[in-house]
């Protein structure tokens, strides 16, 4: 008999021929996260387990946050032919749950001695007969579900802690976020990642017009992303000289558009050198002047790659509780400045004109420019 985590994973049901792909990459995942809390991982018959872990607390919080992770409960494995060990177990399990419950056995092992209701009914009447005083069975409606696996081994638990769904990450290919030290951009970043897709976060950093606090309250985000994301790397572009340029020399009603459309350059750039394909941002239509239908138009149209905007038909509101939810909020809501926020115009254009941007873009040396960018970018594995 041992205690072990077993891991249930989500969509990758779904998966046909190409399954084993997906679920190598699960246990990779998997394994990377558990590996701090020591350990061994493995795959069985649908099952991911971690055995042999001392803060089993704290290794499912941290596996709870991989992508592809249905859910994971802390079970106890059993010799399955010792039917009597099983039910001592479950009744021990059981000691200090009030309320309603039921068994909920699964046989996978079509061979063995008992079918899953009379295991269903037997285990049951065990445990109710020993904890009649704080325990009710209710079929239909149980508040707790005593589940047993009949698989090489039994497996015996009570508790599901839900985790975060979507795809492991890598099997999704690559993507370049565009990181603020916003609200949206850490969201959109989780969405696209959730899906299996592996990040690299492009963070423009317009010092000393933008202090090292918001730099760092950015690799704080980027922190609290690469736990879900399996590390990131960030680029952080200094952007400084750009927006001097573009305040210089553009009209003050487009400098914000124009200064989008050069990060959306540098960030295909930088994508191409990490081999992603596609960028992410954080907008949603019509939050900003920049995010009108027309501004969006404009600086879609100066790269190539895909653009995926997750959060295009999201509220507000609905973006801070989704913050909420994955811990990004608290960070994000730090008051520190960002370099869309200095030099902005005071109206904004949002009916933008093609000709009026090519004149203003004119006056710059773009590929130097981005060159610069690029080439000075500082980057930080987190
Ligand atoms: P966020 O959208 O992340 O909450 P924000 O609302 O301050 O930040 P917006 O002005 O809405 O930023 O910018 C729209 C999108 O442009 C962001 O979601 C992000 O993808 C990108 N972006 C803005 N500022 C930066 C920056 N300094 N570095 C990298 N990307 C940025
Ligand atoms: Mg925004």
């Amino acid at each position: 008999m041992r205690k072990l985590l077993m891991v249930r994973y989500g969509e990758i049901y779904l998966k046909g021929l190409n399954r084993p792909y997906f679920l190598r990459a699960l246990v990779s995942r998997v394994k990377e996260a558990a590996k701090p809390f020591g350990g061994k991982v493995w795959l069985h018959d649908a099952r991911v387990f971690i055995s042999d872990v001392e803060d089993m607390e704290a290794c499912m919080d941290r596996v709870r946050k991989v992508f592809g992770v249905h859910s994971v409960c802390p079970a106890i494995e059993m010799e399955k032919d010792n039917f009597e060990g099983i039910c001592e177990q479950a009744n021990l399990m059981m000691k200090d749950v009030n309320g309603t419950f039921k068994v909920d056995a699964r046989r996978a092992d079509k061979h063995y001695f008992m079918d899953s209701p009379q295991i269903n009914r037997k285990l049951g009447e065990y445990v109710l007969m020993r904890n009649e005083d704080h325990l009710k069975v209710d079929v239909h409606h149980p508040e707790h579900l005593l589940s047993v696996e009949i698989r090489d081994q039994a497996y015996i638990y009570c508790k599901v802690y839900p985790a975060v769904g979507g795809m492991p990450v890598g099997t999704g290919g690559k993507a370049a976020l565009l990181l603020s030290g916003g609200i949206d951009s850490p969201v959109a970043g989780y969405m696209i990642a959730k899906r299996g897709v592996q990040l690299v976060a492009v963070h423009y950093h317009s010092f000393p017009y933008t202090s090292e606090f918001a730099k760092q309250k950015v690799l704080d985000l980027a922190k609290i992303l690469a736990e879900y994301c399996c590390g990131l790397k960030v680029y952080v572009v200094p952007f400084t000289e750009i927006q001097m340029e573009i305040h210089e020399k553009c009209p003050d009603d487009y400098t914000t558009l124009i200064m989008r459309r050069y990060m959306m350059r540098i960030a295909e750039e930088i994508a191409k050198k990490e081999e992603a394909l596609a960028l992410i941002t954080g907008e949603s239509v019509g939050q900003v002047a920049s995010q009108t239908m027309e501004a969006l138009a404009t600086t879609n149209e100066v790269v190539e790659m895909p653009v995926f905007r997750p959060l295009i038909g999201f509220d507000k509101i609905d973006i801070i509780e989704y913050a909420k939810k994955i811990g990004t909020y608290e960070t994000s809501s730090l008051p520190y400045e960002d370099c869309c926020t200095v030099f902005t115009p005071r109206h904004p254009a949002t009916k933008p004109k093609m000709q009026k941007i090519m004149e203003g873009e004119s006056k710059l040396d773009q590929e130097a420019l981005i060159a610069a960018a690029v080439e000075n970018a500082e980057i930080v594995e987190l």
